[in-house]
């Protein structure tokens, strides 16, 4: 009975605005403070969750009121150096101002061969790519309640995980974007499961991505899973971590099928292996 007592405490807890539950170290993302990686900042003990931006995108803080963490997500385009981080802590009422420093970090280069058209789009491809940024950007910026209980990801497919995320890409020999998230190599049809607890925000076709689903994690993180042969879920499911989602396939700019996920936090792309267990796919330290 006197567990019961405490379970039924909970609500009160939350309505104070208190952690409902806090993830064990061990389930935080590796660190690695450079573009296309996630600094953890420690910001210390307070009554309340911290609030934290980096420029105007608010941050995951995470933690309990014995100590909080605020994990920041720096984007692939996130030129090395100090990085302010404005954070307020509101059980003192105070407001500071912290610096990274990030370090420089050289992805290798990687050249591509696919359609001309995915690389020289057509003004109505180029209109309708440019149209689909402007859409993924809205859904970026989205910020929900509560913060994920967990941070510790599970692999979406079974299959051979590259080590490609924020490769420079070449392709037909031209430059493009960097490559913003991990390739998992499996056949058309092997089930994509959701790598957290989170909710279904988008599904959609999209010139580059293909058949893919967005889903929210909570306070800004977001997993993209990218060139579906189909899609099992709809805008508004709320799945829990490993539940089916949609199928593997070979749509959108591919060489071939896999599955293509991206993990965002704090409207930046972050490589998806820091969200892993294990250190496997982490780049080579160059
Ligand atoms: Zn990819």
């Amino acid at each position: 009975m006197r567990r019961r007592t405490v379970l039924l405490a909970a609500p009160g807890l939350l309505a104070a605005g208190r952690a409902p539950a806090a993830p064990a170290p061990g389930d935080l993302p590796r660190e690695r403070v450079a573009p296309g990686g996630v600094a953890r900042l420690a910001l210390g003990p307070d009554a309340a969750r911290p609030r934290a931006w980096l420029d105007d995108a608010p941050l995951l803080v995470t933690g309990s009121p014995a100590g909080w963490t605020a994990l920041v997500g720096l984007a692939l385009k996130q030129t090395p150096g100090a990085v302010r981080v404005r954070v307020q802590m509101p059980g003192s009422g105070t407001e500071q101002q912290r610096t990274l420093d990030v370090q420089p970090h050289r992805y290798a280069e990687q050249r591509l061969k696919v359609a001309p058209g995915q690389v020289d789009l057509s003004p109505e491809n180029a209109a309708r790519a440019q149209r689909e940024r402007e859409h993924i950007a809205g859904l970026i910026a989205q910020f929900s309640e509560p913060a994920p209980a967990t941070l510790r990801m599970r692999v979406p497919t079974p299959g051979p995980r590259s080590s490609s995320f924020g490769l420079r890409r070449i392709f037909n020999g031209q430059p493009r974007s960097p490559h913003s998230g991990m390739d998992i190599a499996a056949a058309t049809g092997t089930p994509v499961l959701a790598p957290l607890a989170g909710r279904v925000i988008d599904t959609g076709d999209y010139f580059f991505s293909g058949h893919a689903v967005w889903l929210d994690h909570g306070a800004g993180l977001l997993s993209l899973l990218c060139h579906l042969s189909a899609i099992d879920v709809q805008p508004g499911d709320v799945v829990p971590a490993g539940a089916p989602v949609a199928k593997v396939g070979a749509t959108g700019r591919v060489t071939g099928p896999h599955l293509h996920w991206g993990v965002c936090l704090n409207q930046a792309m972050v490589d998806p292996a820091l969200f892993l267990a294990d250190a496997a796919n982490d780049p080579p330290r160059q």
